[in-house]
């Protein structure tokens, strides 16, 4: 008889379960500087700041001018699932804030290199600290800064070489960046974003840039140009019976690309829903030039309890009641105004 071998199941090195966790977490610098925009806009800043080197491979540092990370939190703010969000399980159907789960910041912690310095408005000075796998390095350090919150990720995956090694260009993430960045900064409109290379003098400068108080139609000229913000018309449908808000900005018949710009957000967060991307093609194919595709930023806003936005490790997948009637509905709604602008423009040239 062959000598049966011994199977054995050991329980996994703690520090090894954080670090497959937080890989699902962050995936890609783009990840991780979504998840920080994200508790930037969670701690009320109007101004948020991302400078990145190699396409945020070497370095992602985001600065904003929010509420700030008390010195006692500076402790436990990279532990996993430490939050000043959410409280008790119920309080998931009401959530409000981007955040409630606590582990942005820890994944971050096991995968890359990372600092906070953060000042409070009621502290005279800010303090700086340093992690590790969730650790603070060493005791946070007073240091001069303005109120608000820098964080600063060095060598993403530096302990996950297989990670590290797909990546193959920094300009494909800058873009990536980029878009995400662009996404936040058309919704929160108003509030100034900026995206920084700074690699060396050569490829350094500012790539996105939104000013303070600029309305959502000024940013929408400013990133995606005048050929687009010309031609746009503005979306606002209630349906009462869905609980369903529609709003947005959309491109006319005038206007058509190569590609489908689909800027999403469902109760203010940054979503992606393929069959309403569907829906929304076919609408303008009877607008549109053969192969030629719309500019469409929708907002749309639902009952938090209608909306499961814990269904992925990144919260990019969303799922929703009622999802049929509700794409819908917005298909009819852009169809109608689509219909509306161009019977307008056939009437204003027969005069
Ligand atoms: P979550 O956002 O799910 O609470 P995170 O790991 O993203 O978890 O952040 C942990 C906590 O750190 C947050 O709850 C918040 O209190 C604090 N925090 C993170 N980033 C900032 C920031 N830019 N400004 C102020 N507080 C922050
Ligand atoms: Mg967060």
């Amino acid at each position: 008889m062959a000598e049966s071998k011994e199977v054995v199941i050991k329980r996994l090195d703690e520090t090894v379960v954080n670090r497959i966790a937080a890989g699902e977490v962050i995936q890609r610098p783009a990840n991780a500087i979504k998840e920080m925009i994200e508790n930037s806009l969670d701690a009320g800043s109007t101004s948020i700041t991302v400078a990145i080197k190699s396409g945020g491979l070497k370095m992602i540092q985001i600065s904003d001018n929010g509420h700030g990370i008390r010195k006692e939190d500076l402790e436990i703010v990279c532990e996993r699932f430490t939050t000043s969000k959410l409280k008790e399980f119920t309080d998931l159907r009401s959530i409000t804030t981007f955040g409630f789960r606590g582990e942005a910041l820890a994944s971050i912690s096991h995968v890359a290199h990372l600092s906070i310095s953060s000042k409070t408005q009621g502290s005279q000075c800010g303090y700086k600290a340093s992690y590790v796998d969730g650790k603070l390095k060493d005791q946070p350090r007073p240091t001069a800064s303005n109120d608000g919150t820098q964080i600063t990720v060095e060598d993403l995956f530096y302990n996950v070489l297989t990670r590290r090694k797909a990546f193959r260009s920094a300009s494909e993430e800058h873009q990536r960046i980029a878009d995400v960045i662009t996404r936040y900064a058309i919704h929160n409109s108003g509030k100034s974003f900026t995206l920084r290379k700074s690699d060396n003098d050569t490829s350094s400068g500012v790539t996105v840039r939104t000013q303070l108080g600029a309305s959502a139609l000024d940013n929408i000229r400013a990133l995606f140009g005048s050929n687009i913000a010309n031609e746009i018309i503005h979306v606002e449908h209630e349906n009462e019976t869905l609980h369903l808000r529609i709003k947005g900005y959309i491109s006319n018949a005038n206007c058509s690309m190569k590609k489908f710009n689909f800027l999403l957000f469902i109760n203010n967060r940054l979503v992606e829903c393929t069959s309403l991307k569907r829906a929304l093609d076919a609408v303008y194919q009877s607008y549109l030039p053969k192969g030629g595709r719309p500019f469409v930023y929708l907002s749309l806003e639902m009952p938090a309890t209608n909306l499961d936005v814990n269904v992925h490790p990144t919260k990019h997948e969303v799922h929703f009641l009622h999802e049929e009637a509700v794409i819908e509905e917005v298909q009819t709604a852009i169809e109608n105004k689509l219909l509306s602008c161009d019977s307008s423009r056939t009437f204003y040239t027969q005069k």
